[in-house]
């Protein structure tokens, strides 16, 4: 039996090794799966998670001198989340501040947002996914050790209170900026902002952090800022509150580093608010003073050498999907750049971008929403009409945006303006640009290339003009709901 089912699984991993497309674990043979698990069925790894030995049902395996464990049984028993998203083939394990997300067969993690490369990818032996220990526990900020003689994993999971002391917030200025300076001992993570009418204010609450300082205050005297005070607003969250003169929200950055935290006041910001007025040339209203810093990140589809999706009639190619978004997104950026909204293109020309670079891009920038400008090809030439995929995350909430939201009313201002067929707003939580990025996202798929009727539409100016104001107002709308809660 037993060498039935390593036959079995033996064919289940040449299958996966098959699949180069999204495979890039070529390196690693079949010889050395097989090896570690002949090798550790006689000689078993045990695990040891802060001092308590954990039996897993399926043990864990040491493959090119890495060990692989079931990620369920370890994490689960640090208080950690272990999600498992089956259509992307996607582990997730979050612990305080910190996210590590693996796909099953690929040699790219993203944690916290961020593109790493490791030795060996996840797994899936046996039913059960394992997962490299060290990489992760240590991506988790958790002690890691090997006893050699016992064959043991130890594992120490991270202290849970003050992962940042707050050691010092300061001042500065230049002739453009005030900026106020949050200095950790440690990495500064999990910042929330936000700001109030009546009397202005701008925020930020830092979580998993602890205040050290002896005042409660920063003495200000500019036309900007009145005070900055600060406390340890709950036993793990520090506040940090400006109180302020005009409506001016403050741009959150960080040092590379990232133990510096900045709020910058822009000394010009409240002239260029004034002068945005209500509404802008294309009738669409001006954003929120509050959300005047947040950035949105828009992505043309395709690029370079990937055309996405193309409009070939008669031998002749009519169109591609990577120009025509473009076209819509160069149009939508224009267009919320005029109502006060900060956005980053992820390209403004014909160049390429690989999949994992996107999200990686917007998670470096620190975006506050992403929005995917696509349009859509079926191989039946009868398929036509928009929709509109999000993926809600958890972390939504924190940035007072909801995917689901947000892409109903993209859908429903693009049937109701452009009269395309309702596909509807979905789901789809595989998409990489939705599952890994840490901010909001959607994908908008505004037409169909491969539909004559659809292909004659998307050949007009008014219909790029209109997907491109549908977007940006339904965007603005949902932007300035998150600060008005
Ligand atoms: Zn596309």
């Amino acid at each position: 039996m037993r060498l039935m089912r390593l036959i079995f699984l033996t064919l289940i991993v040449i299958l996966m090794m098959g699949n180069a497309a999204y495979a890039d674990n070529s390196d690693i043979t079949l010889e050395d799966i097989q090896e570690g698990l002949v090798f550790c069925r006689e000689f078993p790894v045990s695990l040891k998670v802060d001092g308590e030995t954990v039996v897993t049902d399926v043990p864990p395996v040491i493959i090119k001198e890495r060990t692989l464990i079931p990620a369920r049984a370890v994490f689960e028993s640090m208080g950690s989340q272990v999600k498992w998203n089956e259509e992307a083939r996607l582990v997730e394990v979050g612990l305080g501040t910190s996210t590590v997300q693996l796909t099953i067969d690929s040699k790219i993690a993203f944690v916290n947002g961020v593109q790493v490369p490791m030795e060996v990818p996840a797994m899936i032996l046996d039913d059960r996914t394992l997962i490299p220990v060290r990489f992760v526990a240590e991506s988790l900020k958790c002690a890691v050790d090997w006893h050699d003689l016992s064959r043991t994993v130890i594992l120490a999971s991270p202290e849970i209170n003050g992962n940042t002391t707050i050691s010092a917030i300061s001042f500065e200025e230049d002739s453009e900026r005030y900026r106020i300076i949050v200095q950790g001992e440690n990495i500064i993570e999990g910042v929330k902002s936000f700001a109030y009418d009546n009397p202005y204010r701008f925020g930020i609450d830092i979580k998993s952090a602890v205040l050290a300082l002896k005042e409660d205050r920063l003495k200000m005297n500019n036309d900007i800022i009145k005070s900055v005070r600060f406390s340890q607003f709950e036993p793990n969250v520090v506040r940090v509150v400006m109180d302020l003169e005009e409506k001016i929200a403050g741009r959150v950055s960080y040092s590379p580093e990232k133990e510096s935290l900045y709020i910058d006041f822009n000394k010009d910001q409240a002239k260029i608010y004034e002068e945005l007025g209500e509404v802008t040339l294309d009738g669409l209203d001006v954003v929120d003073w509050r959300a005047t810093e947040k950035l949105v990140v828009i992505d043309p589809g395709h690029g370079g050498k990937d055309t996405g999706s193309q409009a070939i009639r008669d031998g002749v190619e009519i169109l591609n999907e990577k120009d025509i978004n473009l076209d819509i997104a160069l149009r939508m950026n224009r267009m919320l750049q005029e109502a006060g909204i900060r956005t980053l293109m992820l390209r403004e020309d014909d160049k390429s971008i690989s999949l994992y670079e996107r999200p990686a891009l917007a998670n470096a920038a620190t975006g506050d929403l992403y929005i995917g400008v696509h349009n859509n090809s079926s191989e039946n030439p009868n398929a036509n009409g928009v929709e509109v995929y999000y993926y809600s995350k958890e972390q939504e909430s924190d940035y007072g945006i909801y995917t689901k939201e947000l892409a109903e009313l993209v859908q429903k201002e693009m049937v109701d303006t452009l009269g395309l067929f309702d596909r509807g707003a979905k789901s789809d939580p595989a998409y990489a640009v939705l599952n890994k990025t840490q901010m909001p996202a959607i994908i908008i798929e505004g037409a169909f290339l491969s539909n004559t009727e659809n292909l004659k539409l998307m050949m007009t100016d008014e219909f790029r003009e209109k997907y491109a104001l549908t977007a940006a107002k339904s965007i603005i709308c949902i932007l300035n709901k998150s600060v008005n809660d």
